[in-house]
This record gives C-alpha cells, sequence and structure tokens, in this order.
C-alpha cells in the first residue's frame, strides 16, 4: 500500500457521470441483535465467517479507497458493534484522521452497545454518529425491532452524548406504525440537541410483510409537519443524500432522504463494500466487484486497487427503486443489512 505518499492530496475517483467519489460506506458483520421488520426477517441465515473480511482486510481495502481520495468512512451493518473486537478496526482506521487523509470516520448504529463503547470512539477520533430509532414508546420499539429494548438504547445516546459525540437519529417512517409519533420524535430529538432525519423504506431483502403496508411517503409527512412549524430550507449538507430544513419552533434540523419520492442520484458521492469484500457502485443495483479476492490474491495492494478503479468506472447512473402494488418483489434482492444503507 502506497502510505509514504501525502495522503490529504489524493485527487478524488471520478466516475463515468463526472462524480467525484469520496465517501466510503462498509458493512463490517451482516449481523445484528435486533430483527428490525422493515429491515431483516425474524429467522435470518447469516454468513460463515470464513466470507467475512478479515478485520486486517477490512483495514487494508479502507485504506486503499482512502489513498485514492476517498474522505469520508462510515462503518454500518448489520449492528457494527455486535462484530467482536471491531474497536481495535476503528482504531485503526482512525490513524487516517490523524494524517489529514481522512476528514471524517463515523458510524451507524442501533445504540445497543453504545453504552459500552461511547468514550472508545471518540478516542479513535470519531466525533459524529448515526443511532436509528423508529419510537419512543417501549412496546412499539420491541415490536418494530423484535428483539431491542428501548432504555438500552437511551442509556447509549445518553452515554454518546457525555463522550462528546455528535448525534444524528435515524428515523424510518413507517405508515400507520410511528407516523403519529414523528412530530413528538422530532420534538425530543432538538430538545436532547440532536439532528434527526427521516427516512423512506426502501424495498431491500424479503422480509416477513408487505412493503406496501409500511410505506409511507416524506412528502406527506412534511405536509403534515408543515401544518404544525414553519420549516425554512437549508442549504446544510452532511455529504450524504439528506435534505434539511430548520424548524422554526424547535431550533433543531430535520432531514428527509426520499429514494422513491426524489431521485438523489444525481449528486451519488459515495460506493458500499459488503463484510464480505464486495463493492456495491449503486444501493439500487445488482452490478459490484469483489474485492476480497482483489485482496486475497496478492499481499501487494495492485490487484486491489485496479479491482477499485475498474469497478469505479461502471458506476451507474441511478437506482430503479419502486414500491407499488405491482412491484411487491424487492427492487435488489439483497438486505440493507448487507450494504449497510
Ligand atoms: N444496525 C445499524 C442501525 O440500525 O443503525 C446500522 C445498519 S442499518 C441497515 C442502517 C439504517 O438503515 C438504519 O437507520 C435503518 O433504520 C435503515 N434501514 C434498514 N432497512 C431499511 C429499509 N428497508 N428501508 C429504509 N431504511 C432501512
Ligand atoms: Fe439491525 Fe439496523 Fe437492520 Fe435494525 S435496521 S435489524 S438494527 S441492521
Amino acid at each position: 500500500m502506497d502510505l509514504e505518499r501525502p495522503l490529504a492530496a489524493a485527487p478524488p475517483m471520478i466516475d463515468p457521470f463526472g462524480r467525484a467519489v469520496t465517501y466510503l460506506r462498509v458493512s463490517v458483520t451482516d449481523r445484528c441483535d435486533f430483527r428490525c421488520v422493515y429491515c431483516m426477517s425474524e429467522h435470518m441465515n447469516f454468513l460463515p465467517k470464513p466470507e467475512l473480511l478479515t478485520l486486517e482486510e477490512l483495514d487494508r481495502v479502507c485504506s486503499a479507497f482512502v489513498a485514492k481520495g476517498v474522505r469520508k468512512l462510515r462503518l454500518t451493518g448489520g449492528e457494527p458493534l455486535v462484530r467482536r473486537d471491531v474497536m481495535t478496526l476503528i482504531k485503526s482506521l482512525g490513524r487516517h484522521l490523524e494524517t489529514g487523509a481522512l476528514d471524517e470516520l463515523t458510524l451507524t448504529t442501533n445504540g445497543s452497545q453504545l453504552a459500552r463503547h461511547a468514550a472508545d470512539l471518540h478516542a479513535a477520533g470519531i466525533r459524529r454518529i448515526n443511532v436509528s430509532l423508529d419510537t419512543l414508546k417501549p412496546d412499539l420499539f420491541a415490536k418494530i425491532t423484535r428483539w431491542g429494548r428501548l432504555p438500552q438504547v437511551l442509556d447509549g445516546i445518553e452515554a454518546a452524548k457525555r463522550a462528546g459525540l455528535q448525534i444524528k437519529i435515524n428515523t424510518v417512517a413507517l405508515k400507520g406504525v410511528n407516523e403519529a409519533e414523528i412530530p413528538s420524535l422530532v420534538e425530543w430529538a432538538h430538545g436532547e440537541g440532536h439532528d434527526i432525519t427521516l427516512i423512506e423504506t426502501m424495498p431491500m431483502g424479503d422480509i416477513d410483510g408487505d412493503r406496501t403496508d409500511q410505506y409511507l411517503p416524506l412528502s406527506q409527512v412534511r405536509r403534515t409537519l408543515a401544518t404544525r412549524w414553519t420549516l425554512d430550507e437549508m442549504d446544510f449538507r452532511t455529504g450524504g443524500p439528506a435534505r434539511y430544513v430548520s424548524v422554526k419552533e424547535t431550533g433543531g434540523r430535520l432531514g428527509f432522504i426520499t429514494p422513491l419520492t426524489h431521485n438523489f442520484c444525481e449528486s451519488c458521492n459515495r460506493v458500499r463494500l459488503t463484510c464480505t469484500g464486495t463493492l456495491y457502485m449503486c444501493l439500487g443495483q445488482d452490478d459490484a466487484a469483489d474485492l476480497r479476492a482483489a485482496v486475497r490474491a496478492s499481499e501487494a495492494d495492485d490487484i486491489l486497487n485496479a479491482t477499485i478503479d475498474e469497478a469505479i468506472g461502471r458506476k451507474p447512473k441511478g437506482h430503479d427503486f419502486i414500491i407499488d402494488r405491482d412491484h411487491k418483489r424487492p427492487a435488489v434482492a439483497r438486505h440493507m443489512s448487507l450494504t449497510g444503507g
């Protein structure tokens, strides 16, 4: 790996549509201690261990991307904090923050293990995390996550706040499930000093139910919220696909991620790596590159680098997500827990 080069100066990779690829999301495990109804079926078959990239291999692949101009790394899953020894990887990746090669190392988590890890995450250089939380009602929380318990997550959020981590809450908007609670979730998040982003359900992987029952267009949620509050458009971006408004009455920021009602592909700056080393150039397409084979083919990074370059050269223009009564099958067969959202 060419770590001698001044990494901070690495020019970004440019895809065929002129978009700079500066953001890598890495799913470090497909496993999870929750079984959220929109994400997984209750009985999931997880990948056998040998198929996973080791922590050292994950580090090598992430570092290759950093050397190619990626400025932001997000670890996700499955639940990233349930992967054994994941803190070793996180601490090691923190070195790229110290050299200035990386602007941000961050994490998306369900919060269940945060109380244990919050201080170490901060010590490793992480400053912002996303915590997924769809309701503040304990019974509904148990119903949505199937295996999760709300107090554990709230404790985790508290610990993260104490450790000095900035928290963004991610809430999947679910028709007739947490729909009525959205205003109070926003009020709570803003009261605690957190940004909050609402997400539409995306048609990924087979789940036990019918997704048309869950799908709630955020355009509708936004209209409802606008009858209660003054929502001012903002230029604020976090490098992700969310569009933000500020809520005048609460003084907080509210984001909307609308893959279905608003196509966010034109500004896409990211690619996604699964825990098996498969690189997806688009969340909503099946085309992929096998970086595990590339990593294992040689101890030097030449094959890995060439495979990455070739893959970026085929990044597609956009996704074709649709959820309606005629399209009950998921747009892509893999679950969000594999590519990490
Ligand atoms: N386990 C971690 C968590 O829940 O934050 C990280 C992985 S999870 C797959 C990442 C995000 O994807 C979460 O905010 C989750 O709510 C969201 N998500 C999962 N399945 C989804 C789906 N089908 N549509 C939209 N968002 C989904
Ligand atoms: Fe686990 Fe996150 Fe999927 Fe929920 S959304 S089942 S917490 S990976």
